[in-house]
């Protein structure tokens, strides 16, 4: 198109959204279900509409509803976007919505399920040989907390010529296979649920970032071959709701309240990454999540995001906020 380069079918953010079942605490209180979702692409408000200029459907890549389990979310949401970390190019998987919705849930299955498919493949290519090596984080307030090595935070944030923004002092093991890539991402799951409770509800407030880094090259050949390296990143945003709140800034900043910097930039990047123009500048230097993720957001990289939902009547309104961030970001 003139003027303008509308990002390719690669290179476009793939969306998807999940729409969880009603909880215990949901159905105890009778609350009703509010959306439906009419096929594997559309999601329908199935109330009357208080506010009729709001749209009623939406569609995505995909829409996933509530008897849909996780391996199903992960093989149409999620791997095409993983995979490609093993030939080369940076993926990004982000769990997006508010609290409670199930974004934990959700990428706990979705990453387990790569891990899978990733030892699976190395399995499979014999004649390369891998390399694996695991780092993880946690964003609460604008602190770089290690989730590996917990007493080494807070981190800092340099600026490396050639690496882009790295995270000074961020422990990196090297996996011995998968067991040991599963027990190390349950240290990082287990040394985010203490924060938890010493911090209260901290979970909803914090960003957590699983890194796998993949390395691969020929067996056996010498001289210039070709290799491979990339980042998959697994990431579980911060509660959406603490997006939405900036509408409210002056009685936030009353409140000394924070404003969740880095979710507020990572709306506004991905807002800018998937608009038709992609013109203009893109602030990832404006908070740590996006200055961390930048190389792999820009660039040589794939995206895809996962939105959940609860499907409650008494949530419409944050519901509503997560498919308007959705369609923005398709
Ligand atoms: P979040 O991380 O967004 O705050 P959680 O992932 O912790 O939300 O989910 C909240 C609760 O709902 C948890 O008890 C979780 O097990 C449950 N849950 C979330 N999604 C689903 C789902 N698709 N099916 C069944 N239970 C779910
Ligand atoms: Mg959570």
């Amino acid at each position: 198109t003139p003027g303008g380069s509308s990002r390719s079918k690669e290179e476009k953010i793939f969306v998807t959204v999940r729409v969880r079942p009603l909880s215990k605490k949901e159905l105890a209180v009778k609350d009703q279900v509010a959306w439906d979702c009419a096929d594997s692409h559309t999601i329908l408000y199935k109330a009357p509409p208080q506010d009729r200029a709001a749209p009623t459907s939406y569609t995505f890549d995909k829409v996933f509803g509530p008897t849909c389990q996780t391996d199903l979310v992960y093989a149409d949401g999620a791997k095409d976007v993983a995979m490609s970390a093993l030939t080369g190019i940076n993926a990004t998987i982000f769990a997006y919505g508010q609290t409670s919705s199930g974004k934990t849930f959700t990428m706990r299955g979705v990453t387990e399920s790569a891990v899978s498919d990733i030892y699976g493949h190395i399995e499979n290519t014999p004649e390369r040989e891998f390399i694996i090596k695991i780092s993880a984080m946690e964003i609460y307030n604008e602190i770089v907390k290690d989730l590996l090595r917990p007493e080494s935070s807070p981190l800092r944030l340099l600026d490396d010529p050639e690496k882009g923004t790295i995270v000074e002092k961020l422990e990196e093991e090297i996996v011995k296979d998968r067991q040991h890539l599963r027990h190390l991402i349950s240290i990082c799951e287990e040394q985010r649920h203490v924060g938890e409770t010493a911090l209260n509800d901290t979970s909803s407030r914090s960003h957590q970032i699983i890194k796998l880094t993949v390395e691969s090259k020929l067996r056996e050949v010498t001289g210039c071959v070709k290799s491979f390296v990339a980042s998959l990143n697994f990431v579980d945003l911060a509660g959406s709701e603490r997006a939405a709140q900036t509408n409210a800034i002056g009685a936030r900043l009353k409140e000394g309240c924070h404003i969740n910097r880095s979710l507020l930039t990572l709306t506004t990047v991905i807002r800018k990454l998937s608009s038709e123009k992609r013109s203009g500048h893109i602030p990832y230097r404006d908070s740590k999540l996006t200055r961390i993720l930048q190389l792999s957001l820009g660039g040589n990289a794939r995206t895809a995001i996962i939105c959940t939902m609860s499907p409650a009547l008494t949530h419409v309104e944050q519901s509503r906020n997560t498919l308007f961030f959705a369609t923005c970001a398709k």
